[in-house]
């Protein structure tokens, strides 16, 4: 016998062969029980799942006397720490959602649905879901039994914790969801005291049904059937894309160990079905790439696990290309178009962004010029022209300001002496006139510069260039 048939794990091979007459494809039919691994691409997907810890996290933070973020929807705000982001500046909003659109995609066509596998939180929450499933009912032979077995009191108690749980991640999902958009702390009191507006508790009940339902019983059928990204992913694949895949050249024709040895001229694939058992989709990777298929990569771990027991190199099932497999040279990302398409479009959003977050201030001005009539000729020769001043007072305060502006020789700015107001979070209007003598205009039009500043704070200041406008000279 040789050194590699005698290091083969008989005793470990067996039991997956005992085992994998349970597994078998996702007919839709099932409810999907998958077996848990550990494995690098199991601790993975747990360590990616904790960036929804911000999630459940993020509307406690606080910045000053407020939630530092806070998407307040009913007075048309947005507040990230001490920037407020008021619908004029929407265009960011829309900055960003082309961001992770663009990131999405970019990723997508690099290495296939990484988001599905490792960060959405239908699959993160349906994970968790199954733990929880596991945990009081045990692995999937057990929980297939009792869900054969005849109601009893055990079988009532088990059902009963486990669907409580669920709720209550739901609703605890729900309560997160509103918080970020109403203070949190006051949410939980209205909640607590029965004085939540409507709507806070109707986003609580949908999200407690919605979690319930996707996550407790719909599952993998979510990404199946309801998830658009699922439809249109194979748009932004090429032969490039890295994907947890077969190799069918090294692993075919598939057949069982006959005495714990391979049988001469088979491929490597021992027919465990262990790829199939762990699969959250319930897919046979082995039939090529598929739909099902969220790249989660827990098949590769699997795999990985059966190669180690009967002595063969791990990576039957890996993360490669469709041209790596062929045995074709693989593009370095520099040189795949689609990629660099991709990566200059989010380069723009981002420079976008940071110009505007950079160039936000605390009021906007606005100057519109009266154009009916453009100008009056006033008793005393001079001339005279009428504009609306629009101020935008972004802050959280109503602010003391003065108005003035610079332009043609000895003109005369009405009203400009007096100090006006400018209500927090809100649009002012002010008209203003100003007179300029007619002898000292040269031509029918002349520069004028507007400038407001806070009469209390001399750092906040705008300006906004417009035109004075006399007769033809
Ligand atoms: S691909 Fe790997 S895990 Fe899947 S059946 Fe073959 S040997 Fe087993
Ligand atoms: S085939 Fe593999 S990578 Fe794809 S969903 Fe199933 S376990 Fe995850």
């Amino acid at each position: 016998m040789s050194e590699q048939e005698k290091r083969v794990d008989q005793g470990g091979v067996d039991a997956l062969y005992e085992e994998s007459t349970h597994w078998h494809v996702n007919t839709g039919e099932e409810t999907i029980h998958a077996k848990r691994m550990p494995g690098m691409w199991r601790n993975l997907k747990w360590l990616s799942s904790t960036v929804w810890i911000f999630f459940f996290l993020g509307p406690y933070l606080r910045w000053d006397d407020r939630q530092a973020i806070l998407l307040d929807i009913p007075n048309e705000k947005f507040h990230i720490l001490n920037i407020t982001i008021l619908p004029q500046d929407v265009w960011m909003l829309a900055l960003v959602l082309l961001f992770f659109s663009i990131l999405l995609a970019a990723v997508t066509s690099v290495a296939g649905r990484v988001y599905c596998g490792f960060f959405c939180f239908q699959t993160i929450w349906t994970d968790i879901y199954t733990l929880i499933e596991e945990k009081l009912e045990g692995g999937p032979a057990k929980r297939r039994k009792l869900e054969k077995a005849p109601w009893d009191l055990n079988k009532i108690r088990i059902k009963t914790i486990k669907h409580t749980l669920w709720l209550l991640i739901g609703a605890l999902t729900g309560v997160t969801f509103a918080a970020w958009f109403t203070d949190a702390y006051d949410l939980w009191i209205g909640y607590f005291t029965f004085t939540a507006p409507t709507v806070a508790w109707t986003v609580l009940g949908l999200f407690t049904v919605g979690t319930y339902v996707l996550a407790g019983f719909m599952r993998e059928q979510t990404c199946f059937w309801l998830c658009p990204y699922a439809r249109i992913q194979g748009v932004m694949y090429d032969e490039e894309t890295v994907l947890p895949t077969y190799d069918l050249n090294r692993g075919e024709p598939r057949g069982k160990l006959k005495k714990g040895q391979h049988v001469e001229g088979m491929g490597d694939c021992i027919e465990c079905n262990q790829c199939v058992a762990v699969c959250p989709t319930g897919i046979d990777i082995r039939e090529g790439q598929q739909e099902g298929c969220i790249t989660c990569a827990l098949c590769i771990d699997a795999c990985d696990s059966v190669m180690d027991k009967i002595n063969r190199p791990r990576g039957l099932i890996r993360y490669a290309s469709y041209d790596e497999i062929q045995g074709k040279p693989t593009l370095p990302l520099r040189k795949r178009p689609r990629v660099l398409v991709y990566f200059t479009i989010m380069t723009l959003a981002v420079v976008g962004l940071v110009y505007g977050l950079t160039h936000l201030g605390a009021i906007e001005l606005k100057v519109l010029h009266d154009r009916q009539p453009l100008f009056v000729q006033q008793s005393d020769g001079s001339i005279q022209n009428k504009y609306f001043i629009k101020l935008l007072n972004k802050t959280d305060a109503d602010m003391k300001i003065r108005i003035s502006a610079t332009g043609p020789e000895q003109m005369v700015v009405v009203g400009a002496d007096k100090t006006l107001v400018a209500r927090k979070g809100r649009l002012n209007s002010y008209t203003l006139f100003v007179r300029v003598p007619s002898r000292l205009l040269e031509s029918a039009s002349t520069p004028i510069v507007f400038k407001v500043e806070q009469v209390d704070a001399e750092e906040i200041t705008a300006e906004y260039t417009s035109m004075f406008m006399g007769p033809r000279r």
